[in-house]
């Protein structure tokens, strides 16, 4: 939360804001940061600080997996996380790790 909380102050900064409305997020699935948490702990993570009364938007991104065969789909633990098409286990992670602060929005 910090880290994002950091971020999203330093873009502010940046943009020489002297107060934010809203900080936007995109979290992936495998991260194990759970949205709600991250809701309930924003307020006072940015309490005392320029993003105080802001609002998180938080984007989730699902855990996506690019197989050799170039299949992309979602592992399951079902059939071992492998391949649905091709029975492969060797595909490339491709979304699911995000931890990114995507926009600050400033009010005027
Ligand atoms: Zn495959």
């Amino acid at each position: 939360m910090a880290r994002f909380s950091n971020m999203a102050l330093d873009a502010a900064r940046k943009n020489h804001a002297k107060k934010v409305s809203a900080v936007t997020i995109r979290v992936g699935q495998m991260t194990g940061l759970v949205p709600e948490y991250l809701q309930h702990y924003y307020p006072q993570t940015v309490a005392g600080t320029m993003l105080e009364g802001s609002r998180l938007v938080i984007e989730e991104r699902p855990v996506l997996v690019r197989c050799a065969c170039g299949n992309v789909y979602t592992p399951a633990r079902d059939n071992g996380y492998a391949c649905p098409k091709c029975g492969g286990a060797s595909g490339k992670l491709i979304s699911g790790r995000e931890m990114d602060l995507v926009s600050v929005e400033i009010e005027e």
